[in-house]
This record gives C-alpha cells, structure tokens and sequence, in this order.
C-alpha cells in the first residue's frame, strides 16, 4: 500500500530478538542495560500471522535482523514459513556472520534469497575493540561459506566510522573486487549507544577509493536490493560499491520500509519513537481484520524524513539501541 506521501511500502525488517553475541560499540552497550523478556518476544506462529497480513497490504519483501537472528533458535524454519506465504517473494538476513558457517546449509535450504554480513574491519584487534569480542575469524569462514552457494546474493555492510576504520574501507572494498558480491559503507546514524565516534560521510570514503582504485561511475540505473544504498562500479571489479548514506545524502523520499521490533512493535521511521504495538492486539482476543487496519493506519502515517540534521529536535524522537530497531 501507500503511505500519506504516495510512497509504496513493500519492504519490511523483522527483529527476531535484541540479543546479539557482539556489542559494537555504535549499537549496543556492553552491559545489557534494556532487555526484551522473552515471553514478549513474539513467537514464530505470531511473525506468520502478521507478516500474511502484511503481505495482503503489500508487503512482498522481508528481512530478518535483530540483535543477532541467528542467536535465535530454529530462525531456518521461521525462513522456510515466510517463503512459502502468498505474496512473500523474498526473505533475507542480516548477521554479524560469526554463527554463519553453522548455519549456512539450513538456512540455504530454507530457502533464503540473501545474507548481508557485518564486517568493520579486517584487523583482529581493530575487530575486538569496535565488537568487544574476538570473533573476526569466524566471520570470515562465514563470508567464504556463504560465498559457495550459488544463487545466494551476498553481501558486506560496514559502517565506516571517522577516526577509528578508516585504514580498512580499502581492504573491505577489495571483497567486491576479488569476488561477484557488493560491499556498502553506511553513515553511522545517531541512534544507539552514547559511545560513538565521528560519522565518516559519503565523499571522504569515495575519495579514499577513488584513490586506490582509479575513478568510479555511478550505476544511476541498477536495483540491486531494496534498500537505500546507490551504486558506484570501479574498474576490474567484480561486485559493486554501494552507500547507504542516511546523513549526506537523505533517501527518505523513496523510502519503501516499516520495522517490527521482537516484541511486535511497528516502527514506520528509524528516527521516531511512534508505531504500534502489535502484540497486545496479537495476544488480544482481535481478528485479522483489526490487525490489518492497525498495520494500514501505522503504514499511512509514516512519517516524512528523518531530521537527524536538525540540533533542536522535534517529536517523540526514538531513545532505544539499534540493537532493539534491528537496523
Ligand atoms: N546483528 C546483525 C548485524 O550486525 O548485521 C543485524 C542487526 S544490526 C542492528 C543491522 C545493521 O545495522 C548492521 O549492518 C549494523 O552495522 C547497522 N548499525 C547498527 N548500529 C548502527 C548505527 N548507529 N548507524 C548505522 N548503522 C548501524
Ligand atoms: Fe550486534 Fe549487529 Fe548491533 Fe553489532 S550491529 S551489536 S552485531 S546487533
């Protein structure tokens, strides 16, 4: 369906849960100061019901986030329901990669269109302090493996942070150049933990790969997800380089999402705390039909665009970590 701004929303994230094995140090804080109670996460049964409904109003693209999804248990049978629901034309995921290699051959066939994985840098002690764990080889052997099954779309997200990864965009941009798969640099985005660095923007990354990889053309044409990152190919690449660049280059005009948090709470905005809470009506004594008008009405009142440019914020603005929105 349509938002009040005639945008069309098909695209929803799902948090399976708000616990993660990392603590990156721009979304989650070491001690787990908020916790979802598991007997208000919502249970497979209850994403089936929402996500059916969802998809009558439009929704045909779903992607699994938390947290860490693949912390929770049996994510490879919540893959293969969603797949086989009406309208549902793609599920994908998006991890940390470090239980990816364990995982990789259930959730294949389960039937998974793509994996996004999380990867900051390819220094092991670099690794450690942005994730304050020491798991940088296992997300590697993720990435290999994932990168063995053919028709599985993967792809890498680093979130490039001033004063801190700089040195590595080369290196991480060289996956695209070595293998078919894309590599995107996203701005940090003020929400999260109060720790953070500065936010290294669009252009000084660019002119950083400018540099080691000669010049790069826009692909002004190309739909590779469905998402907000733009493309850019370099020579003699096999993969492209995207950027989701929330605070430069502000996409909120063709934004195209809603999130549903663990406990069933749908958010039409990163920025803004407004949505709804959907267990209460799942675990209520309502019909679909209810379901269904709350979910129109939240998807109608999206609002425009963030403002995270702006000093003196307007609005309920959203206080919980990225880790609780799923991204
Ligand atoms: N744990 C999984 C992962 O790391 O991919 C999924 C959840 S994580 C919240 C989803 C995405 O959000 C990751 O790519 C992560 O890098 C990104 N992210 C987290 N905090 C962020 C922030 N403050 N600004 C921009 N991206 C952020
Ligand atoms: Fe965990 Fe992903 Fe957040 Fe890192 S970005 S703390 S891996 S949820």
């Amino acid at each position: 369906m349509r938002d009040q701004f005639g945008r069309k929303i098909e695209y929803m994230r799902i948090s399976l849960t708000d616990r993660c094995n990392l603590r990156c140090i721009y979304c989650m804080p070491e001690e787990e100061t908020e916790q979802i109670d598991t007997e208000n996460v919502l249970e497979y049964d209850e994403i089936i019901r929402v996500c059916k409904i969802a998809a009558k109003l439009g929704i045909s693209k779903i992607k699994l986030t938390g947290g860490e999804p693949l912390v929770r248990k049996d994510i490879e049978v919540l893959i293969k329901r969603l797949k086989n629901l009406e309208g549902i034309k793609q599920v994908t995921l998006t991890t940390n990669g470090v239980l990816l290699k364990e995982k990789m051959q259930q959730l294949y066939e389960s039937g998974l269109d793509a994996v996004n994985i999380s990867l900051d840098t390819l220094d092991r002690k670099q690794y450690a302090q942005i994730t304050k764990r020491d798991q940088l080889s296992k997300v590697l052997e993720g990435i290999e493996c994932a990168m063995q099954y053919t028709g599985l779309k993967v792809k890498i997200n680093c979130v490039a942070l001033a004063g801190c990864n700089e040195k590595q965009w080369v290196p991480i941009a060289e996956f695209a150049k070595n293998y078919p798969i894309d590599v995107r640099f996203i701005e940090r985005m003020p929400i999260g933990t109060k720790e953070s660095f500065n936010i290294a923007l669009q252009e000084e990354i660019q002119k950083c790969l400018d540099s080691a990889f000669g010049c790069s053309h826009k692909e002004e044409n190309i739909q590779r997800g469905n998402g907000p990152a733009k493309y850019w190919s370099y020579p003699n690449f096999q993969g492209k380089i995207g950027f989701i660049s929330a605070i430069s280059h502000k996409f909120c005009e063709d934004c195209n999402r809603i999130r549903m948090t663990s406990e069933g709470y749908i958010k039409p905005c990163l920025q803004f705390s407004e949505g709804i809470d959907l267990r209460t009506l799942l675990r209520g004594d309502v019909g679909d039909d209810k379901i269904q008008e709350a979910l129109e009405k939240v998807i109608y009142q999206k609002p425009r665009c963030h403002i995270f440019e702006q000093e003196k914020k307007e609005g309920h603005l959203e206080k919980h970590q990225m880790s609780w929105i799923g991204g």
